[in-house]
């Protein structure tokens, strides 16, 4: 059974092709500056170097299109026929309370994320662009939606309450809703694949740690609790997003320094996080780069970031009332043997202790902690593609 991946932005689309019998990618590629002038797609064959092409891509219809013939090329494709593809899965970021699971993308489904747009204006829109382009382009193939919410549905009222009214929460949905729980979900099922005990029996910290972060509170396989709240700039210090702050902040710089909510906004999303602290980059490569050269602002978002990691670590623990292991993932999480020394050090009190030649390790799995330590520290590459694709798979062959 083959599957296509689809993950849709407002201007771009990422996908991949799985052939599910041996859940291998056949091919990948990217569809970038959709509406924009400079459109291309950059695909590859599994083995084979990427071919990038520049040609018009007024909207995500071409672009699927594209992708499309990308796939059936005759020298870098892997379809002989679009009947080959059974099914196409996406990622949907926001499915507010509607949906804990994955499902199949009938119409009142459509009809209820549409219902979301006002809790994720950016992303849900794009997703439905994308759903709608597929529906046009390939109508008779089944499509499957999975959400980056529906992992934290299981989160207990007294994780998910803010102290806001209670009215608001009725009228609008102003709640925690968490993000990044098709990763959160797949790394910590393989962390308990790797340690070889069944995960109903396991209390895990997963930290998500990316251009944007979340760490979450898995607890018997259920998340329990996540650092994102109502939107994605909640929790750890990210790339730009600021992360938890004050909320009097936002007054505050409204009133001294004239800002709209506009201003505010993208102040708190785009310029803040480490790009705000360190003065010089989101990336964390440059940002160790200068710290390793001296530059004081560098090691001092070092630090906030670990230190804020380090705290989540302590607090889900006492939330979970135990803790059995740690797993880093995404691209700070998955290579940046500094921040997990540093966000580690000092929690021996709570059974944690790395092995630095382990920790050497950059995008593969690995256990990192030592024999010694109680509880397990683990770098997991993340896969929400294969989940996604896993899903779609088991949705539609159910009937
Ligand atoms: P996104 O949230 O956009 O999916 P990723 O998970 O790809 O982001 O993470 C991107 C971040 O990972 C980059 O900004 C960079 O800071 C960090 N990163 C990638 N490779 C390395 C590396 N070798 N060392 C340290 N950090 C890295």
């Amino acid at each position: 059974m083959k599957i296509l991946v689809i993950n849709c932005g407002s201007s771009s689309l990422k996908y991949q092709l799985f052939d599910m019998e041996k859940e291998q990618v056949l091919a990948k590629g990217l569809v970038e500056r959709i509406g924009i002038e400079g459109s291309r797609i950059k695909h590859s064959k599994t083995g084979m170097d990427a071919v990038t092409t520049e040609t018009p891509i007024p909207n995500h219809r071409v672009g699927i299109k594209l992708v499309l013939d990308a796939l059936l090329d005759k020298s870098h494709g892997v379809l002989s026929s679009l009947e080959e593809l059974a099914a196409v899965g996406h990622r949907v970021v926001h499915a507010g309370e509607k949906f804990a699971t994955s499902v199949k993308l009938e119409p009142k489904v459509l009809a209820a994320l549409k219902e979301c747009i006002p809790l994720a204006p950016l992303h849900n829109p794009a997703n439905i662009m994308g759903i709608d382009a597929v529906s046009e382009v390939l109508p008779r193939v089944p499509q499957v939606g999975v959400f980056d919410t529906a992992f934290h549905q299981t989160m207990p009222r007294s994780a998910f309450i803010y102290a806001v009214p209670y009215g608001y929460y009725e009228k609008y949905g102003v709640r925690r809703y968490g993000f990044h729980g098709t990763s959160h979900y797949y790394v910590s099922h393989r962390a308990a694949e790797m340690l070889g005990r069944p995960i109903e029996k396991l209390k895990i910290v997963t930290c998500h740690l990316g251009n944007g972060s979340s760490i979450t509170a898995v607890d018997g396989g259920r998340s329990i609790d996540t650092s994102m709240g109502f939107t994605p700039l909640a929790g750890v210090v990210m790339g730009t997003r600021c992360g938890d702050i004050d909320p009097a902040l936002v007054s505050f710089l409204a009133e001294t320094e004239k800002l709209s909510m506009k201003e505010l906004d993208d102040l708190l999303n785009k310029k803040s996080g480490m790009l705000g602290i360190s003065g010089i980059s989101s990336d964390l490569r440059d940002i160790e780069e200068a710290a390793g050269r001296g530059e004081a602002r560098s090691k001092l978002a070092l630090q906030v970031l670990t230190c804020g990691i380090k705290k989540y670590i302590g607090a889900y623990a006492a939330e979970m009332g135990g803790l059995d292991a740690v797993v880093f993932t995404a691209g700070v999480g998955e290579n940046s043997v500094q921040v997990r020394a540093m966000a580690c050090e000092g929690l021996e009190f709570l059974g944690i202790e790395i092995d630095n030649a382990r920790n050497s390790v950059r995008s593969k799995e690995a256990v990192i902690s030592t024999d010694a330590s109680k509880v397990r520290v683990l770098v997991i590459p993340t896969n929400e593609e294969l989940v996604i694709a896993r899903d779609t798979r088991r949705l539609v062959s159910e009937n």
